[in-house]
């Protein structure tokens, strides 16, 4: 291994310099040392992996949850060079992916986690060389996780066949009791977790009651020039919030949601891409796949799943580090039913997503700072006050708010 990382980043993917823990990350992964990296949306923890299958000699297999996804990587990867093929249900070129494995022609092999347990797989492998597994969103192998899937169990066994090889677990979204999960699941010692910074100072956050979110959400839009992503509720409720804010405000404003026409789905969402002053009203689907650095805000329009969530849907604003805002607009009838969803889900994870309905409930609540509240959640202690969201710029009446939260809170 004689070439050095950075000349390797800079040569192929044509940055100057690592960001962040992403040095620190790549260098354990090439020591060969299990690693749990928690980095925020949008801190680059693909690079963590795609770097060092590209200088190690065998194959990264690279785990992830959607499909769709794994296409959007897969052409990401291509595009500067990296050999990267996906072996999912969907894929015709089976057999030749296969080939190109065993004959060490793949730098990162993208697969579905259910594929892992197939003993078909498993044979694969061991036939073939590989480097490294890369867990992406790591966070579905856990109960308490915001997003749990059962196929993610399949992998350790896997894993456990492959004593020698590393393994890269990466998620944005990890509470403690998750992240102690995730170590414990996939086999990576304590040691092994490199937690990144959360905050993202130029987001400025604010939250408040809804009274007409119509028209708080066109005050919004009139307030903000520059491309924002409005978040409704649901698909129905998309279409007809955006004809409204066109007609009240005069911007382009365009839908996107999973039951549009796939044409016009793709139309709106490159034009939103390319625009500097669209406003997309979307379901939360939106977004995933995007890499728009100037949305300068993101206006929730009722309450996002969990904080979880609603860091990584607000983090969508202000990836290329200019002033952006994040509005969240919510009522009492949002609480009551997120509440009715939760008794709806399996018993063992109600404890979990109570927990985070609640700390939600504490950052929409809360008569002190938004940040801190939300970086806390990721086990960061931030000073009291940010100075860049609602109740640090004007603090508000703190009786009123108590009030109200205990109302909701209380299950
Ligand atoms: P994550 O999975 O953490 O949300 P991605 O891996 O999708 O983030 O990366 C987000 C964006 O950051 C991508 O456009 C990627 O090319 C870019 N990026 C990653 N690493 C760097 C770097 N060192 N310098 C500049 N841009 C980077
Ligand atoms: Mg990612």
């Amino acid at each position: 291994m004689a070439a050095d990382p950075v000349s390797v980043l800079q040569k192929l993917f044509g940055f100057p310099d690592f960001r962040g823990v992403q040095r620190h990350v790549v260098d354990r992964v090439l020591a060969g040392q299990s690693t749990l990296a928690v980095m925020p949306t949008g801190a680059g923890k693909s690079l963590t992996y795609q770097l060092p299958a590209t200088m190690l000699d065998g194959t990264c297999i690279v785990v992830s949850p959607l499909i769709a996804l794994m296409h959007d990587q897969l052409r990401a990867a291509e595009a500067v060079g990296i050999r990267a093929a996906t072996l999912t249900s969907v894929d015709e070129n089976k057999a030749e992916t296969r080939g190109r494995f065993l004959d060490g022609d793949l730098d990162l092999l993208y697969i579905a986690p259910e594929r892992a347990s197939t003993a078909d797989f498993r044979d694969l492998l061991e036939r073939g060389r590989v480097a490294l597994f890369a867990i992406d969103e790591a966070h579905c192998v856990s109960e308490w996780g915001h997003d749990f899937r059962p196929d993610y169990r399949l992998l350790r066994p896997l894993l456990d066949r492959f004593p020698d090889v590393p393994r890269l677990a990466l998620t944005a979204t990890a509470d403690e009791h998750t992240r102690a999960d995730i170590l414990d699941q996939l086999g990576i010692p304590t040691e092994g977790m490199i937690v990144a910074g959360f905050d993202r100072p130029n987001i400025r956050y604010s939250i408040s009651p809804r009274d007409n979110t119509t028209r708080q959400i066109a005050d919004v839009i009139r307030d903000t020039p520059g491309p924002g992503i409005v978040y409704a509720q649901t698909r129905a409720g998309t279409e007809k919030l955006a004809a409204t804010l066109r007609e009240a405000t005069g911007r382009p404003v365009r839908a996107y949601h999973a039951g549009l026409d796939p044409e016009i789905r793709r139309r709106n969402q490159a034009a939103f891409v390319a625009s500097e002053d669209m406003v997309i009203v979307a379901t939360v689907a939106f977004g995933m796949g995007i890499d728009k650095p100037d949305v300068r805000f993101v206006a929730h329009a009722g309450l996002p799943k969990s904080i979880e969530a609603y860091y990584q849907e607000t983090g969508r604003a202000g990836r290329d580090g200019d002033p952006a805002v994040a509005h969240l607009f919510w009522g009492a009838e949002d609480f009551a039913r997120a509440r009715q969803r939760i008794a709806e889900v399996e018993p063992q994870r109600q404890p979990g997503e109570r927990q985070r309905l609640n700390a939600l409930g504490a950052l929409a609540e809360t008569a002190g700072c938004r940040r801190r509240i939300l970086l806390a959640h990721f086990g960061e202690s931030p000073p009291a006050t940010c100075g860049n969201c609602d109740n640090c710029l004007s603090p508000p009446n703190a009786i009123d708010a108590t009030e109200t939260a205990r109302k909701y809170l209380s299950a």
